[in-house]
């Protein structure tokens, strides 16, 4: 059999799903036996040059892990998409934007006025910005334009896989290379295009923690309390993102006794994973139409202590999300509305 050909890219994220990839151990070893690795800019040195020259179709599989933050992001991913037979957003920043889409909070200007002018990590007294082009002796220098807005990869290319996850696990990139190896050698069928490779089911269903059904009155941030291992953090009042995130990590966060943020996106029912969450929060609080044990300000009180919260529902998803990133409502003049009695 012909080897088949892999890539990797590394968009805008923190390199752990590079390492992910090379987490399956001795699998990678089967994985080297029938594939060539056609592009992996942390492991080989190959060029995008390299790419250009294959065929259309001519790389079998890539996974393209990260978010998409720039120019050089965007090119690379729609070059990628154009030879490759089978395009994976691997991790969750490539699936929903992850932690750089928290970016999004923010605009282009503030980041680099704040990253450049404004802290102590860079001696700058001209407070010199990043050009996307300078013109030196050598020739023209270019760096890639930064976006005011993180994208996820499915929202600049077509994509046929998801692989949750910050990162992937090994089971989940196992399963998949598994298929992907019967289907080349065997014929299987792939499973069909918009596959999410984890599991169907919430995270509270994999968590094995007991329920209870008992309201709360108070939020308390991790430390700030002894959490019983064997119960539900939520029933405990720690912020646990498991109603509304798919399960597939096996639970990890919490088999450390810590909450879980969600890295794992919304499952299939899920539209807006943040939305999903604060009407869990709003169950456990015992707040509902029919049903309102607290007042307005006990609700108003309870998330107040919650410290950041679209960093805390929305930690992974934001440019997934309904709202997508921050706006900034245009000042209306208030009309006078008069009521006739
Ligand atoms: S999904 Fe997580 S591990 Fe992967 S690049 Fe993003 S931040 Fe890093
Ligand atoms: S909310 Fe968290 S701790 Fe509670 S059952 Fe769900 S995943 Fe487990
Ligand atoms: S418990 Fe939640 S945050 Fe932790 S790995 Fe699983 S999905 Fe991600």
């Amino acid at each position: 059999m012909e080897k088949v050909k892999i890539a990797q890219y590394w968009g805008a994220g923190c390199g752990g799903c590079d390492v992910a990839l090379l987490d399956i151990d001795e699998k990678i070893l089967g994985v080297a036996s029938i594939a060539d690795i056609a592009f992996w800019p942390i492991a080989v040195d190959a060029k995008l040059k390299d790419v250009e020259a294959l065929p259309d179709g001519g790389i079998t599989v890539t996974f393209y892990n990260g978010a998409v933050r720039n120019s050089e992001n965007e090119h690379v991913a729609k070059l990628l998409r154009k030879k490759s037979k089978i395009m994976v957003s691997f991790g969750s920043c490539a699936c929903f934007g992850g932690i750089p889409g928290l970016a999004n909070l923010s605009n282009t200007k503030e980041i680099l006025e704040h990253v450049y002018k404004h802290t102590f990590s860079t001696v700058n007294e001209e407070g010199t910005i990043p050009l996307t082009e300078c013109e030196v002796p050598e020739g023209m220098l270019e760096l890639p334009v930064l976006y005011d807005q993180v994208l996820t990869l499915d929202d600049v290319v077509d994509v046929d896989y998801y692989m949750p996850g910050c990162p992937p696990t090994v089971e989940q990139i196992n399963q998949f290379l598994d298929v992907v190896v019967k289907h080349l050698t065997e014929g299987a069928p792939l499973p069909p295009k918009g596959t999410v490779i984890a599991s169907e089911k919430t995270l509270c269903d994999e968590c094995g923690r007991k329920k209870t059904v008992k309201a709360v009155d108070r939020i308390y941030l991790p430390f700030e309390i002894d959490i019983d291992p064997e119960k539900c953090m939520l029933e405990q009042g720690v912020i646990c993102l498991g109603p509304a995130t798919r399960a597939g990590c096996g639970a990890k966060c919490l088999k450390a006794n810590q909450p879980c943020r969600g890295c794992m996106g919304p499952t299939a029912a899920v539209m807006d994973q943040g939305g999903s969450m604060l009407s869990a929060l709003a169950s456990i609080f015992k707040v509902s139409d029919k049903e309102t044990q607290l007042s307005e300000d006990d609700i108003i009180k309870m998330m107040s202590q919650v410290k950041d919260p679209l960093g805390t529902f929305y930690a992974f998803t934001m440019p997934k999300s309904i709202i997508k990133k921050r706006v900034k409502e245009k000042k209306k003049i208030k009309e006078k509305v008069v009521v006739k009695q």
